[in-house]
């Protein structure tokens, strides 16, 4: 991402994105605006996020469901159309706030969590759609399910638990090239008959996009840096 404008010129950032992002399709031999780009507005707030919504953005990524909350409902009464996603790890007992907020969950990764969303959404008679994240690189302090065991994991969360997965989403470790955990993270996706690949963010996604990801997940490159670690 050379030739970044500055910071604090979120519309023009994310214009940015979109050309290379759109270069990247046409890069891997992909349709043309066929990768769903998600802007990832965790802690910035919603005049910071309005830049966005008002050039037209419309996916949105959060990883706290309290922050969410806070932020959301306000921006989606004057903007039509915003579909939210969460990014970030999921308490069981948040579930019932997770699928009242959120379109589409990509941190699905315990068979509890499974659970508790699968009684929420008869519940509430909604239905978020789902992604199973998987931690690629077996990473101690990461979420997600060991890639050894995807294949088990997602069959009970679709046979058992009656979920339907979209697809599996990623977060490979930061210190590595992230190509061959994308490969993975494509194959595991093919094996399970899952056509959704959540993966790349500011630093990869054009990598991503070569690896087949429907969903990029794209931050700081948008809205700057993040001042807070999260
Ligand atoms: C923060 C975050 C991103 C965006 O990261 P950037 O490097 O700022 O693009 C993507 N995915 C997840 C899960 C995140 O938590």
């Amino acid at each position: 991402m050379s030739d970044m404008p500055p910071e604090d010129d979120v519309t023009a950032r994310l214009e940015a994105v979109r050309h290379a992002l759109r270069r990247a399709e046409r890069t891997a031999g992909r349709t043309e605006g066929e990768i769903a780009l998600i802007a990832v507005s965790k802690t910035f707030s919603g005049d910071e996020i309005e830049p966005a919504l008002v050039a037209g953005q419309r996916l949105f990524g959060e990883n706290r469901v309290q922050e969410a909350k806070a932020k959301w409902p306000d921006l989606r009464e004057r903007y039509d159309g915003v579909e939210l996603h969460l990014i970030g790890p999921l308490q069981s007992n948040k579930a019932a706030e997770a699928v009242a907020l959120f379109d589409v969950i990509h941190t699905v990764d315990r068979q509890k969590i499974a659970e508790a969303l699968a009684k929420e959404m008869a519940l509430q008679n909604k239905r978020p759609r789902l992604f199973v994240q998987v931690n690629v690189g077996e990473e101690p302090q990461k979420a997600g399910v060991a890639p050894s065991e995807v294949d088990a994991f997602v069959a009970k969360a679709r046979d058992e638990i009656g979920l339907t997965i979209e697809g599996l989403m990623c977060i490979p470790p930061a210190d590595e090239p992230p190509a061959p955990y994308f490969a993975l993270l494509d194959k595991l996706a093919r094996r399970n008959g899952l056509k959704g690949l959540s993966m790349g963010m500011s630093a990869d996604f054009a990598e991503a996009a070569a690896f087949g990801a429907t969903h990029v997940r794209v931050g700081s490159a948008i809205f700057g840096s993040r001042p807070r670690t999260v």
